[in-house]
């Protein structure tokens, strides 16, 4: 069957969206649930809405694909060639899931076409080439006439849990290392955009994965909640806010998985006396409403030489101002609307409470009207004179909300950056190396970016300090988190 199709450019209804062992198939007890198109605020499509039955099939799907000589003998020359292939077709479809995200999740085409998608064929290349590289070593151990050598096993059935922001992204990039170390999964698209996670899956089983070692359920937080509770699954690789990720670890207490968590961030972006302005308006402008702000990395409190701070006030709120808002599938959009009336809500919620609090409104803070009426965009807001005690500077809004701060004394940038419970990324802008190195060493994020947007690469390691999660994501630390030690001893007397 044909699965997340955008046939005509309208009909993306797919009931049977439920990956079980090979099969598609609807809901155990036909729950399906709807998806929407932001930048309309209607019904996208239909998708089936799994139960703890369906849970238990797919979790006992993969048990048996793991146990299967299939896959669990299979070359790591041939998983990586699957790897390969699944990148191939990734790059074959690629109009065809960048139209999907963006209809789904809002984001401008431009983004999903330059970022999302390529992103995600790159994450399967890298971790092919990780497939035949994943080796233990022998261990100096000191006990005569023994040998230790070390293996990397994989660790089981996965469970990969995502968020709504960069949907096939995600789900690229817990997958990709997933595979390349010989696990099968489980995977879990968040509710508000399921349908680039099933058009992956689909591709998996193009590419000749076995049946059963890439199962996918549509649903929402109960079905999260049946898989990372379930006594069938060893591993919870989890992408989302940080209140979801802390009742994961409460549900993952029972068999002790293991667990990854990319949870959420409040960004600071220090921007020094000898910044280039301009580049500095440029960058954070992107770096904050990059996806409607709707990144876990965005740069959103702004710590500004108090000597520069109104020149870089009165540029980027004139910057974003100008920005072009509209529909995602328009090339000439810049940014797209929220993903759901939910996120508008608290996103209206936080500027309220800007206001409140006494932070001065420089541009936004309503729903754009006229044409965009219907749909859940928001404009960009910038807020300035904001203090370090105030909501919008401290709690994540994740939404197109700029909050500017200034400082005197530069020695006091280290405190105030870290005086938050988040540590994903960070950013500082400056010419001077030490200022650029020291603030580097001190700040306490899983990514410092000096002069630079919030990037992503396979090979840079990507999580957080403190309630941004637990774990490393891309990069080899991938390997380390999907694979288990094992140590074996021979008496060589
Ligand atoms: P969310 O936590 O509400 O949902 C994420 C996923 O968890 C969804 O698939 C959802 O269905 C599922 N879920 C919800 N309740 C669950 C439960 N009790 N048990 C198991 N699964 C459950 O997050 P969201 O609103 O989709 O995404 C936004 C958040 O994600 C932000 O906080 C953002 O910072 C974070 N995020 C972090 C990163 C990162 O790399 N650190 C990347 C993207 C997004």
């Amino acid at each position: 069957m044909t699965v997340a199709a955008t046939r005509n450019g309208t009909d993306v209804s797919v009931p049977a969206s439920l990956l079980i062992g090979g099969d598609w198939t609807a809901a155990g007890d036909g729950a399906e649930f709807e998806t929407h198109d932001p930048a309309t605020g209607s019904p996208l499509g239909v998708v089936a809405e799994a139960g703890q039955s369906d849970v238990d099939a797919a979790v006992g799907a993969a048990r048996a694909a793991f146990e299967d000589p299939a896959w669990r003998t299979m070359p790591p020359a041939a998983r990586a060639r699957l790897l390969w292939r699944v990148a191939d077709l990734i790059e074959q479809h690629a109009d065809e899931i960048a139209e999907l995200e963006t209809r789904d999740q809002g984001q401008p085409i431009g983004i999903a076409k330059g970022l999302n998608v390529p992103l995600a064929a790159e994450m399967f290349r890298y971790y092919a080439g990780w497939c035949t590289k994943i080796e233990g070593s022998v261990s100096a151990v000191s006990i005569p006439n023994t040998m230790h050598y070390t293996r990397r096993e994989p660790i089981g059935v996965c469970a990969l849990i995502t968020p709504w922001n960069l949907p096939f992204a995600i789900a690229a990039w817990k997958l990709a290392p997933a595979l390349a170390c010989g696990n099968t999964v489980v995977l879990k698209p968040a509710e508000q955009t399921p349908l680039t996670t099933v058009f992956l899956a689909r591709l998996c089983l193009e590419a000749g994965m076995p049946p059963g070692v890439v199962n996918c359920l549509t649903g929402g937080p109960a079905t999260g909640k049946a898989l990372t509770e379930h006594s069938g699954v060893d591993k919870v690789s989890f992408t989302g806010s940080t209140q979801v990720g802390k009742l994961i670890v409460a549900a993952a207490a029972g068999n002790l998985k293991r667990l990854s968590l990319e949870l959420g961030g409040k960004a600071p972006s220090i921007v020094a006396r000898d910044a280039d302005i301009d580049a500095a308006v440029a960058g954070n402008l992107q770096g904050a409403l990059l996806n409607s702000g709707q990144v876990c990395a965005a740069y959103t409190r702004f710590y500004v030489d108090e000597r520069r701070v109104d020149e870089f006030t009165e540029k980027i709120a004139a910057a974003a101002a100008g920005i072009p808002v509209g529909p995602g599938l328009n090339p000439e959009t810049v940014m797209g609307p929220l993903v759901s009336q939910e996120q508008v809500d608290r996103v209206a919620h936080y500027v309220r409470l800007g206001v409140e609090q006494g932070a001065e409104l420089v541009t936004g803070g309503q729903r754009p009207g006229g044409d965009l009426a219907g749909g859940y965009f928001f404009q960009p807001t910038v807020f300035a004179r904001v203090s370090d005690d105030m909501v919008i500077a401290r709690e994540e809004i994740f939404g197109p909300v700029l909050s500017i701060l200034s400082y005197s004394d530069p020695e006091e940038l280290t405190a105030r950056a870290n005086d938050t419970e988040y540590g994903l990324a960070a950013c500082v802008w400056t010419r001077d190396l030490t200022t650029a190195h020291n603030l580097a060493a001190t700040i306490r994020a899983g990514s410092v970016y000096v002069n630079m947007l919030p990037f992503l690469d396979p090979a840079a390691p990507w999580g957080g300090f403190g309630a941004s999660g637990w774990g490393r994501e891309m990069s080899s630390t991938a390997i380390d988190e999907f694979t288990e030690t094992k140590g074996v001893w021979i008496n060589l007397a």
